[in-house]
């Protein structure tokens, strides 16, 4: 773990600061800056970047870092947390995933470029400033709205197989890896060329927030905290993690209509489970819709007006046979306390009967 060297901040060891960050200006010649917050621990450990709103919709995120930073006690603390709840202000501001006027998806474009689009130089100042101080990134999203999908990891291939960044993901005590293909220009991929291990961590749906959803992350970056020895505590830990491989694969509506959905996120159902009504806005008529496959709901539409070709919902086939292949074991991590993967009991009971 090396020490803070930015010429940016100043740690001082037992402090908490909040700054912001000018970088350029919209045409209203209002800033555009990053808001930060750096808890400087009292006593030496590793240094922890949490980020959120990437995509500037992506709220649970910007929550959880809000309640963590708040709850957290830099003279209790072992190293340092710098967070920056919100990456994207133009997105955020316009309560969309990019920048209305440029359109960049920034985690497309990192590491950025200083002389570039205005999404481009904030990810450039984020990316030059905030990641080579940190020793770990936890870079929280959530998926695109109108769909939720369940809370994972997303693991993408240059990390596969890699231990340390195995231990990362077991150590947020997530129930779900889902290895997903790597573009250039995303922060995990990026991060990883300079060395740097970053966890992508999908919760919630985007421009939605739950309490539910909020606890999730929160106890993710909890649990890190706790195995990484930065706060004291037992991190609860399931004793493997699902490992999925699949590509998304979303049931899509046959019709129009209002969908009423009969089942929830992490609800295993079998084929020909009825999995929702779509209803015929302008007479009495409604039809059930049915999944095609036995699977855990991995994925859903929070809109309930569709048309033929609405994603509905995700089903990914998963039975006990799988497990062997599906799952990362985890042996004893630091300060962890392991216990039963609550997804995988539900798998286990529905499958057996
Ligand atoms: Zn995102």
């Amino acid at each position: 773990m090396a020490a803070l060297s930015s010429s940016l901040f100043t740690p001082k060891p037992g402090v908490k600061e909040y700054r912001k960050f000018t970088i350029a200006e919209n045409a209203y010649r209002q800033e555009i800056f990053l808001g930060f917050f750096g808890i400087y621990g009292r006593l030496p450990g590793p240094t922890l970047l949490l980020n959120a709103a990437v995509h500037g919709n992506e709220v649970v995120g910007v929550e959880v870092i809000r309640k963590l930073v708040e709850k957290l006690d830099p003279q209790n603390l072992c190293g340092n947390v710098l967070a920056v709840p919100v990456v994207n202000p133009m997105g955020f501001n316009a309560g969309d995933r990019w920048d209305p006027i440029d359109r960049q998806d920034m985690n497309r474009v990192f590491p950025g470029d200083k002389n570039g689009t205005l999404t481009e130089r904030v990810a450039h100042f984020f990316f030059e400033n905030f990641v080579p101080q940190a020793d770990y990134i936890i870079d929280l999203h959530s998926a695109e709205f109108p769909d939720e999908m369940i809370p994972h990891i997303r693991l993408r291939l240059e990390s596969a197989g890699d231990e340390i960044h195995n231990q990362f993901m077991n150590s947020t005590g997530i129930s779900v890896i889902w290895q997903g293909p790597s573009v250039n220009g995303m922060l995990q991929v990026e991060a990883a060329k300079i060395g740097i291990r970053c966890l992508t961590i999908e919760i919630g749906a985007a421009g939605l927030i739950n309490s539910n959803n909020v606890k999730v992350g929160l106890s993710a970056c909890e649990n890190v905290m706790k195995v990484l020895g930065m706060i004291k505590g037992k991190a609860k830990i399931p004793r493997f993690q699902i490992l999925l491989k699949s590509n998304e694969e979303w049931i899509r509506s046959p019709s129009g209509g209002i969908f009423k959905p009969d089942i929830r996120l992490g609800q295993i159902v079998r084929e020909g489970q009825k999995i929702g009504d779509i209803m015929d806005p302008v007479s009495f008529h409604s039809g059930n819709i049915f999944s095609p496959l036995e699977g855990i709901v991995t994925g859903i539409t929070h809109q309930s007006i569709i048309r033929s070709g609405t994603r509905l919902c995700m089903v990914v086939p998963f039975n006990k046979e799988c497990k062997d292949q599906h799952s990362l074991y985890i042996d004893n991590l630091p300060n962890a306390q392991m216990v039963e993967n609550d997804l995988w009991k539900t798998i286990k009971k529905t499958v057996e009967n």
